[in-house]
């Protein structure tokens, strides 16, 4: 059923069920969510613009660099996409590696929404961010509160991407955006 707006009615988990999305939800989206409604509905109706900019190639880089020891890149369900996972002290540790704290917000919502989708299905697990330029890292923990925004997320998310395009909204990371010239054709960056 879909409201005046075309939206679909989303099932509510007020009394705990658990959320059952009517769509693959992947990190990236979950990422793209917290950063830009157009950048995300662009990327789930297949619309691909995206072209490897400097910044993935340093991350890449980085990751080659710092963290050869550990073990590559982890994938689960085409799904979600991990840059690393180590065990520690008989606890599963998933590891994001980031150049920079920009677009921190993001990042950790992108991590939590990892630690939701295995808790899902029974694996219980820990986040770190490491930020090997800055020489920091972050714990990530999933806690109640957090699982209720992950899927307020996945609400948010199925509302957009089945709805109308939003509207394009001018932001700091733009004129860097693989979509810039699809949203802003013939207006220029401006830095
Ligand atoms: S150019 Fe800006 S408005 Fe367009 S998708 Fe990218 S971030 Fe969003």
């Amino acid at each position: 059923m879909a409201d005046s707006k075309g939206h679909q009615n989303l099932e509510s988990n007020s009394d705990n069920r658990p959320l059952t999305p009517h769509m693959k939800i992947t990190g990236v989206k979950i990422n793209y969510y917290h950063i830009c409604h157009t950048k995300l509905w662009l990327f789930s109706h297949n619309i691909a613009l995206e072209h490897e900019h400097e910044n993935v190639n340093i991350g890449k880089q980085l990751h080659e660099e710092r963290y050869t020891r550990n073990k590559k890149e982890v994938t689960i369900d085409n799904t979600i996409s991990i840059d690393f996972v180590k065990q520690h002290n008989g606890v599963m540790e998933l590891h994001e590696i980031k150049k920079t704290k920009k677009m921190e917000d993001a990042h950790l919502r992108q991590m939590l929404y990892y630690l939701y989708y295995l808790r899902k299905r029974g694996i219980e697990a820990r986040g770190v961010m490491n930020y090997p330029l800055l020489n920091q890292t972050k714990d990530v923990e999933l806690t109640p509160e957090e699982e209720k925004n992950i899927e307020d997320d996945i609400r948010g998310i199925e509302q957009i991407v089945t709805g109308r395009m939003p509207h394009p909204k001018r932001i700091r990371i733009c004129p860097k955006c693989a979509y810039f010239e699809f949203c802003f054709c013939g207006e220029g960056s401006e830095d």
